[in-house]
């Protein structure tokens, strides 16, 4: 489809009924990752079939048609976002947007291995911040929790990401027993580069294999306590409408946010929906309900996207229930993170 062909209107706004208003989009590009970090993935995946993919024309289209309807900031994740080939002509379209001001922020959650190679042509295409997940400093250690990752790749790639001008925040999720003692030195080492820090609580996502989360779970008040040991943690309003709780190092004068959603309720000021590497919208990142958007464009177009969109969160729910205990250590939700994205 022809770019000209879309209406590029402004649309109402996207407002769910409990009043809040949806302007932020999560894109999940690709399923495919060059790790297999243990908490997100079994070893042997078996990856959706590339034509159940969208294409990078249809989630370019997808994203524009959000935008109409007041999307004000997209994040592209995955799965490795930036392993999808020509991934780069997605970005640098969506970029165009933030240039001409009809976008708030593109931003991209990555596992930094591609960042060496890609860092300036993210820059130049209008990305300024980018979330690199990275759960441990110990070579051996990464290479356990990645099980495929390179650390000295990633930690390359975090350098040209700051060469290049780029604003970084490093994700590690708190794995008990693999990185709970090393998160205070993982802090420290953030300060020193001038990286924000999200810490994120294991979530029960996907079949994960022979791995048993209940062993994985850490909760974060006591890795909050722990930090509040060494560092002065200051609680800080600041707020980007998701599951993110922040507070200031003072030690370092970086933001440390605490995402935990199975121990805190963050769902009153969501602001953001879901869109699978396959079209499924997901009003929320704990429910299955959702829409299939793919069938919606490929069949009906523009206009029947649209319309689906709208529908789609006239039924956005209140809120999740993920919940971890000795009764259910399956997973609450059964697709990975990989496909809906983190
Ligand atoms: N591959 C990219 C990366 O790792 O940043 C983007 C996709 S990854 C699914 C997005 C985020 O989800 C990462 O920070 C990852 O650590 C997190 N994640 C994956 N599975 C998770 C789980 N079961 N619980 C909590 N966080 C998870
Ligand atoms: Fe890949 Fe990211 Fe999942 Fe790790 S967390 S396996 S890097 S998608």
């Amino acid at each position: 489809m022809l770019m000209s062909e879309l209406n590029t209107e402004k649309q109402t706004k996207l407002i769910d009924p409990f009043g809040r208003t949806v302007d932020y989009l999560r894109v999940s590009v690709t399923d495919r990752c060059d790790f297999r970090c243990v908490y997100c993935m079994a070893e042997e995946m078996t990856f959706l079939p590339k034509a159940d993919l969208l294409t990078l024309e249809e989630l370019d289209v997808l994203c524009r048609r959000f935008m109409a309807a007041g999307v004000r900031k997209i994040r592209l994740t995955g799965g490795e976002p930036l392993v999808r080939r020509n991934i780069i002509q997605l970005i640098e379209s969506l970029g165009s947007e933030v240039k001409a001001g009809n976008l708030d922020e593109l931003t991209i959650t990555s596992n930094g291995s591609q960042l060496s190679k890609m860092a300036g042509d993210l820059v130049a295409a209008g990305v300024r911040r980018i979330n690199v997940s990275m759960d441990t400093l110990d070579r051996e250690k990464f290479r356990r929790v990645t099980r495929w990752g390179d650390l000295d790749k990633v930690l390359s790639g975090l350098d040209a990401a700051t060469d290049a001008g780029l604003d970084v925040k490093i994700n590690a999720v708190a794995l008990r027993g693999e990185n709970d003692e090393e998160l205070g030195d993982m802090l420290a080492w953030c300060g020193e580069r001038g990286f924000d820090m999200t810490i994120i609580e294991v979530m029960p996502m996907g079949d994960i294999g022979t791995e048993n989360r209940l062993d994985q779970y850490l909760p974060l008040s006591r890795v909050r306590a722990n930090l509040a040991q060494r560092f002065t943690l200051t609680d800080i309003p600041f707020r980007t409408g998701g599951p993110a709780r922040y507070v200031k190092v003072e030690e370092t004068g970086q933001k440390l946010g605490f995402i935990t959603p199975l121990t805190h309720n963050f769902c009153e000021s969501c602001n953001r929906v879901r869109v699978t590497c396959t079209g499924q919208l997901y009003m929320c990142l704990g429910q299955d309900d959702n829409a299939d958007l793919r069938a919606a464009l490929r069949e009906g177009g523009p206009d029947a996207l649209d319309a689906s969109i709208y529908e789609a969160i006239g039924r956005k729910p209140k809120g999740h229930d993920f919940i971890i205990d000795r009764r259910q250590s399956g997973p609450a939700v059964g697709r990975h993170m990989s496909v809906t994205g983190g």
